[in-house]
């Protein structure tokens, strides 16, 4: 398609691989080599995502795809192999150009629910350790400390595995179609998380939150306890605590 790269969209594309970079640091744990994905999703029908097979320890703002939200999630329903998935996601009148990673379709479906800001797909070895036990629900339905609902709401999704590509960003859809997919969190079973806010750079604060909970939950066990429903609810509902959130510039409710 026809770039429709303005002057803003570079300037958060650059924040976007500058904050690519950091979580693709290998000490972070958060992916390896070319694991994981970001997308800046604009208010329009427009959304930047990576290149497939991009590593986001070595991001450039020039690794990004522009695509449209609503041709890719005409795509999802319509497509049935990923074959028919393929053409969606190649650009007939460019052939060479590089093709949008293979989740391209998951970053249209949350960028329609969850609407302009940036998307940070990884794979952190804690919450993968942490849904290996069986433990996701855990972590999507318990709040451990009063940043945690600051940060992540009160609760997160939770999608079981599905094959990456086409079949999970189906399901995604047909969540979000269900009315049960408003959450700045969501977590992928056996596969990994994506954290949506408002910047770059409060994504990566969003993930790194979801990690710190799932090393928390990883440490204390099965008797962890967790916040009482009343105390999540009495942080979410809090003025000061809305106003920490906007500074944050997250969108977690
Ligand atoms: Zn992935």
């Amino acid at each position: 398609m026809v770039s429709h790269t303005t002057a803003a969209d570079d300037q958060e594309l650059a924040l976007a691989a500058e904050t690519a970079r950091a979580a693709g640091a290998p000490g972070g744990d958060l992916v390896v080599a070319a694991e994981g994905n970001i997308s800046v999703q604009t208010p329009d029908d427009r959304f930047h995502v990576t290149a497939s097979g991009t590593r986001l320890s070595h991001l450039r703002p020039s690794d990004f795809v522009e695509v449209s939200r609503n041709r890719l999630v005409a795509g999802i329903e319509q497509c049935s192999t990923d074959a028919d998935w393929k053409e969606v996601l190649v650009d007939r009148a460019n052939p060479a150009a590089a093709r949008p990673s293979v989740e391209a379709g998951l970053h249209a479906v949350l960028g329609a629910e969850l609407g302009a800001g940036v998307i940070l797909h990884t794979h952190p070895t804690p919450v993968l350790a942490l849904m290996a036990a069986g433990r996701g629900e855990e972590l999507a339905r318990q709040r451990m400390i009063p940043d945690h609902v600051v940060m992540c709401g009160t609760r997160s999704v939770l999608l079981d595995y599905h094959d990456p590509g086409l079949e999970l960003a189906k399901q995604a859809l047909n969540l979000v179609r269900a009315g049960t997919g408003c959450s700045n969190v969501w977590l992928l079973e056996g596969h990994g998380m994506v954290a949506h806010a408002l910047t770059a750079h409060a994504a990566l604060d969003v993930t790194l939150m979801v990690v710190k909970m799932a090393r928390l939950l990883l440490a204390a066990g099965r008797d962890a306890v967790a916040l009482p429903s009343s105390e999540v609810r009495r942080i979410a509902t809090r003025e000061d605590e809305s106003y920490r959130r906007a500074l944050l510039r997250l969108d977690a409710g």
